[in-house]
Order: C-alpha cells, then structure tokens, then sequence
C-alpha cells in the first residue's frame, strides 16, 4: 500500500500512514467537539490502512485527555502542533490522524464532513473506533 507521510512542525512527531487512499480520495471529517475545532484540525482515518505514530524526542510528546479519559491527543511540546489521536481498545490501538499534518496536504480534495459525537458513551465509542478508525502503532525515541 501506498504512504502518507505526515509530521508536526518541527519534525519531531512524524507518522507514515498505509493506505489505500490518495490525498485527493482520502475522507475528511470535522469532528464538532471543542478540541478538534479549536485546532482546526481535520480527521483521517481508514481501518484498512496501518500508521506508525513516532517521537523522536519522547519528552516532547505531549499526551492530552479530556472528556470520557479514553482518548490521548497527541501533540508536539515544542512546536504545538496536534498530530494525532490514539485510543487503546481491547488491547490494540487505533488511530485517527490530523490530515492537516500531511505532507502532501495541499492535494486534500474531499470536502470535511462535519460529525458530533456528543452523547456516544464510553462503549459506543470503543465499538465505533474499532470500525472505522487505524490500526496503529506509537514508538518513541524512534528517530
Ligand atoms: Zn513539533
């Protein structure tokens, strides 16, 4: 499969998504909650594909939760910028990537499909992400 590659500004976090997707097919979505929106940021998932998240520097990897605390934001520590979420479920982890990261993220094409997932519980969440977001990997210290 084909690579996206993807980094935050400084470099430090970077990931390499499989995927079957092209920047210009990939599916975009603008989750509603108030993290999301205030980074602008645009999710990218597909549960076909495989990304390996990594941090060069460990100590600059900021992990950040709210809500129902199922959830790591991952974000860089010096230069801010949010890379990724990542979720551990049933003992693997998934993925949902900021496309605005992307490299080649000038070729984005689909229009954003807005989604809230206000009111979805715990369980619902896990169920949904299982579906539809990336098998995944985080490794640190890696580059
Ligand atoms: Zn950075």
């Amino acid at each position: 499969m084909p690579v996206l590659s993807g980094r935050c500004h400084c470099g430090n976090l970077r990931f390499e998504f499989e995927t079957r997707h092209t920047p210009e097919t990939l599916p975009l979505r603008t989750c509603q909650c108030s993290f999301c929106r205030s980074h602008g940021a645009l999710a990218a998932t597909d549960p076909q594909g495989r990304v390996v998240i990594t941090a060069g520097d460990p100590e600059a990897l900021q992990r950040y939760r709210f809500g129902l605390g199922i959830t790591d934001f991952l974000l860089c520590a010096r230069c801010g910028v949010y890379l990724a979420a990542v979720a551990e479920i049933e003992g693997r982890c998934y993925a949902s990537l900021n496309a605005n990261a992307l490299e080649r993220r000038a070729e984005l094409r689909q229009e954003p499909q807005p989604i809230s997932y206000d009111g979805e519980s715990a369980e619902q969440r896990r169920a949904r992400r299982a579906q539809v977001w990336t098998p995944a990997e985080v490794i640190t210290g890696a580059h």
